[in-house]
């Protein structure tokens, strides 16, 4: 029997008044896992957060925590602590008493409550600033301060809401070692929500994309990356080219599409194969496409475009084209890669991609 998910979303909707903030949820999470939320802003990622949490209470459906319904459980009931971007320290408290509340809310005895928030400033490497104000961190600190008085209770779930948009570029980068380290050596549920996708793929086990209230993919972060489902989920992650047409043919695992801006040969769809007359959109990642001044030999789909911009960032540069029909396409491309082909903006490049680089996005 497959193990039981550590939660369950099962058919939950949250409205405010007539509004609808989360559609309909179906979502198991499992023991252990780190769990990314993406989405554009207003989804409805923070609503589901918080009615994990308890703050807020599904207006439909069942929230389960380990088989039992969870919905009207109070949050001091329920294990399932948050860390919010804005840390929600307690600035009249100093970081030990910061860490021990929860202890002392629960009725921990004193000297147990010391003990077991002890072994958390130690763990989060912040036993130095034990006796200070939280006004005296730097955010990083805080972020640490958090953390310890999030997991003193040794919950099974860890809820966080963007906790590290607040921090620099090189903090970030810090934290989010930090957070995969406790994560994989607690072996404690992370359900994080985040705008980053670099957070997203590089912590978690799977990601969850949504739109307006509804999930449209939940996935292992390559295979997100890779197969996206849907239209939104390749242009949130913003690293495709995406084409709408009509099969006009299918052989041997590829299909015919007939586009505006050409036919292009494309992999037939394991999840959803696609048939003749069929209208469907496909995806090829940026990264798969080559540029070159002439047209390509061999088997190849090829248009041409014009370049009208490139933005640097690392080592990869994204190249911004256009074909003659408006369609916008893009590639990625290393410096070394870019050396010997003269890019210009207003110049045209031929583009092209195998076959087997297209993805037909089965949830179109
Ligand atoms: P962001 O990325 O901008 O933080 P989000 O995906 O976390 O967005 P939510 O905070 O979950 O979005 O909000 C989802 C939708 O529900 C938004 O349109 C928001 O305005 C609405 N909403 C959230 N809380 C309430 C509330 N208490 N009353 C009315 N509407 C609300």
């Amino acid at each position: 029997m497959a193990e039981q998910p550590l939660v369950e979303f099962d058919g939950v909707i949250k409205r405010f008044d007539s509004f609808v903030a989360v559609e309909r949820m179906d979502l198991d999470i499992h023991k252990g896992e780190f769990l990314a939320i993406m989405g554009s802003s207003g989804c409805g990622k923070t609503t589901t957060l918080r009615m994990l949490a308890g703050l807020e209470a599904p207006s439909e459906g069942e929230i389960r925590l380990e088989g039992i319904r969870i919905n009207d459980l109070p949050t001091w009931q329920r294990d399932t602590p948050m860390v919010w971007q804005s840390l929600a320290l307690f600035p009249f408290l100093n970081v030990r008493e910061n860490v021990e509340f929860s202890l002392k809310m629960r009725g921990v005895d004193a000297a147990e409550r010391r003990k077991r928030a002890g072994h958390w400033l130690e763990r989060m490497q912040i036993s130095e600033f034990a006796e200070r104000n939280i006004a005296q961190l730097s955010g990083g600190q805080r972020q640490r301060v958090a953390l310890a008085r999030s997991l003193v209770t040794e919950p099974e779930i860890l809820l966080l809401d963007e906790p590290l948009s607040a921090l620099d570029a090189h903090l970030k980068v810090r934290m989010q070692a930090v957070l995969s380290d406790l994560q994989r050596e607690l072996g404690i549920t992370f359900v994080y929500v985040t705008h980053s996708q670099s957070e997203a793929f590089s912590m978690a086990d799977r990601v969850v994309i949504m739109s307006r209230g509804v999930i449209e993919q939940i996935g292992a972060p390559q295979e997100i990356y890779r197969t996206p489902r849907t239209r939104f989920v390749a242009e949130f992650l913003g690293s495709s080219n995406i084409f709408a047409g009509k099969v006009s043919q299918t052989r041997k695992g590829q299909v015919a599409i007939e586009t505006p801006t050409g036919r292009y040969a494309t992999a037939q769809s394991d999840d959803k194969p696609v048939a003749v007359g069929d209208s469907v959109t496909f995806a090829v990642s940026g990264d798969r496409v080559q540029l070159s001044a002439k047209t390509p030999k061999g088997e190849f789909n090829t248009l041409q475009a014009k370049v009208v911009g490139e933005e640097f960032v690392g080592a990869t540069a994204t190249i911004y084209m256009e074909a003659a029909d408006g369609t916008e396409l893009r590639a990625q491309k290393s410096h070394d890669e870019l050396r010997d082909l003269s890019i210009k903006i207003g110049g045209n490049v031929f583009v092209s991609w195998r076959a087997d680089a297209g993805h037909i996005l089965p949830g179109e």
